[in-house]
């Protein structure tokens, strides 16, 4: 089996967060063999990149799920990486209608010029799949101020299925999409008992994770109130609540997905979490 490697070059969300940096914002890099996936490029993208030994140069998608800077502000400069630098016109953009083509006050964010450099530019939209080498990718519905806003749910063939939630709020139903994946990512901004609306706080995700039973999970996207809350004691509680395995995210944390789920951090010395899911 050719596993699956998350990269958590970035943690985290929210204004303040980014603003200051307390953690990155750098998003997720996918690496499945040869086929290289960036989510949500925000500030910070390029060079954490570039410092941990994955050249832009090598991807194959930018994938952007809503139009707010902390998710969107390095897709251009890794668009041109993906482009060799401009001078080969190839990958994949597939990003909401607000990053692509503006909703509303809101976006473009992403130049003409930039979406004429790449093969093919796929608008999101709840249910529009797509395929990048055989990757399958489905947009699904988010609630979030950004109204053209959408969750991930990509497949990789023999790994099997992870979902990404991006920002969003509970909403009925919103579990459904992410039922049964082996890994589901939560962007969860604040913890227990502060909610924000139109974001996920823990209790939000544990109502998602109830709904969607996937055989892990980990929390990341993390606001301000909840880094002062602490993520592990989040994801500890969200693990004895539910059952499944949670971890919180850090930055630079790895997660390969072979025969078993392996969580390492950034630290060598660091002793890696190996789920059986
Ligand atoms: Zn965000
Ligand atoms: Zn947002």
């Amino acid at each position: 089996m050719e596993p699956l490697t998350i990269w958590f070059l970035g943690t985290g969300g929210g204004r303040f967060v980014t603003v200051t940096q307390r953690r990155r914002t750098a998003g997720l890099r996918l690496v499945w063999g040869d086929v290289h996936l960036h989510i949500d490029p925000g500030p910070g993208a390029l060079i954490f990149s570039n410092w941990s030994g994955l050249s832009p140069q090598k991807l194959d998608a930018v994938v952007v799920t809503h139009c707010h800077p902390d998710h969107y502000c390095d897709a251009e400069v890794l668009i041109e990486g993906m482009t060799r630098v401009t001078t080969k016109r190839r990958g994949v953009l597939a990003a909401s209608r607000s990053v692509l083509q503006g909703v509303d006050d809101i976006g473009p964010s992403i130049s003409s010029y930039h979406q004429g450099l790449v093969e093919r530019v796929i608008v999101l939209e709840p249910d529009v799949s797509l395929e990048v080498e055989d990757v399958g990718i489905k947009a699904l519905r988010a609630l979030h101020s950004d109204p053209a806003t959408v969750g991930l749910r990509l497949d990789f063939p023999d790994v099997g299925s992870i979902g990404y939630t991006s920002d969003t709020a509970y909403f009925e139903g919103v579990g459904e999409g992410y039922r049964g994946v082996r890994l589901l990512i939560l962007c969860t901004m604040r913890p227990r008992g502060a909610p924000l609306p139109l974001h996920l706080s823990v209790d939000d995700a544990l109502r998602i994770m109830e709904e969607a039973r996937p055989r892990c999970a980990v929390l990341t996207h993390f606001g301000m109130r909840m880094l002062n809350a602490g993520p592990e004691a989040e994801a500890e509680y969200l693990e004895a609540e539910t059952g499944i395995p949670t971890v919180a995210a850090r930055d630079g944390m790895r997660v390969t997905l072979g025969e078993v789920v392996e969580m390492r951090g950034s630290r060598k010395r660091e002793e890696p979490r190996v789920i059986e899911a």
